[in-house]
């Protein structure tokens, strides 16, 4: 069958770089690291992201059962915790036949895994919630917990978590009241400690333990409102013009007719839309990058493709190179523009081809 390869739209992923980012997390906070690989390495495919980290990774993080069974159906042998998918007993048992870590976060875990005699060696990851109200034993509760899982046979080791609700606000007290939280809720217990998530790594050295759990900081998206520098994007989004229009003043452009010329303008299109991941709700002026020059969204984002702005860039046409995200366009100002984060939208590239370098 013929290839139908000439869609210029792809997710370039570079893997040298999420080495990068993974080294500069592991650095940073001074312990080991898990790499959270969940919801497909955040859009950069698991399988490839665990290959590519797996010589130098101490370990994952997925979300659930599925997604550590795809990795380990791959090859990969690393430990894999997973987050919180891990309910029933049927499901701690699947995990731990996988030689997977689970988190216990509630008391019906606990019951399944002392009443599990298979479930002998398993990896506990106790969550204290320590003030996210989401997952997690509370700090009243997180002695008896841990109490019971050590004396459980079938525990053979046992570290203690936390999880940070504002990590990425460095001036707001939610977080260091959060470690504070963690530190007395567990003070004198027994096991290894894990509390940073990115945020947690790039923000908050007294979040160190002796894990750490980034995700998208190594994807080269920084979580807090000062990016930095060393961090190195990971997935480029990129595509190509197909088309030039000449609009004159008074024209609408696009669905809505929202952009509206005031004067003689050229626009071009783009051989990517909200189908393909790009967000739909960006405004007229989100950043692109045309060629080797900047530029900007103009009208509505379509579902195949989107339109930019050519008027001062004369030698860009049919053909020319668009970055909409990548090493120089951050995709925090694409998902500020967008009104989200830029977890939703690296999770939601689909429908391009990615393409590994
Ligand atoms: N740890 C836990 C428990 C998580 O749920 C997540 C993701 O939400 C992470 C770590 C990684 O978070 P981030 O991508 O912000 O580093």
């Amino acid at each position: 069958p013929p290839a139908f390869s000439d869609r210029p739209s792809r997710a370039v992923i570079d893997l040298d770089a999420l080495r990068h980012n993974y080294r500069l997390a592991r650095g940073r906070h001074g312990g080991r690291a898990l790499a959270a690989l969940k919801a497909d390495a955040y859009g950069h495919g698991d399988v490839a992201c665990a290959r590519a980290l797996a010589p130098l990774a101490d370990g994952f993080a997925v979300a659930f059962l599925a997604e550590a069974h795809a990795l380990r159906a791959a090859g990969i042998a690393a430990p894999i915790l997973i987050l919180e998918g891990c309910f029933s007993a049927e499901e701690l048992v699947a995990a731990h036949a996988m030689d997977c870590w689970v988190v216990a976060h509630q008391e019906s875990q606990l019951r399944a895994i002392e009443a599990h005699p298979e479930l002998a060696g398993l990896n506990v990851w106790l969550k204290v919630d320590s003030g996210m109200r989401r997952a997690g034993f509370l700090p009243a509760d997180v002695r008896d917990a841990h109490r019971r899982l050590a004396a459980c046979p079938q525990v053979a080791r046992l570290t203690l978590m936390t999880h940070f609700a504002r990590a990425d606000e460095p001036g707001v007290p939610a977080t260091a009241d959060q470690i504070a939280c963690f530190e007395a809720a567990t003070a004198g217990l027994a096991g290894e400690r894990s509390l940073a998530n990115s945020a947690g790594v790039l923000g908050w050295p007294a979040a160190r333990g002796d894990w750490a759990r980034p995700g998208i900081l190594l994807y080269g998206a920084d979580p807090m409102p000062l990016p930095d520098a060393a961090l190195r994007p990971v997935m480029t989004l990129e595509s190509a013009v197909f088309a030039v229009r000449d609009l004159q003043p008074g024209d609408a452009l696009g669905y809505g007719g929202r952009f509206v010329a005031d004067a003689p303008c050229r626009v071009g299109l783009v051989a990517i839309g909200y189908a393909d991941g790009y967000p739909r709700t960006v405004p007229t002026g989100t950043p692109v990058l045309v060629g080797e020059q900047s530029s900007r969204i103009v009208g509505r984002v379509s579902m195949d493709l989107l339109t930019v702005d050519l008027t001062h860039l004369p030698e860009a046409g049919i053909g020319s190179r668009v970055e909409l995200w990548g090493p120089r366009v951050p995709i925090n100002l694409v998902a500020a523009a967008a009104g989200t984060i830029s977890y939703e939208l690296l999770c939601h590239v689909r429908r391009v081809p990615r393409m590994y370098v």
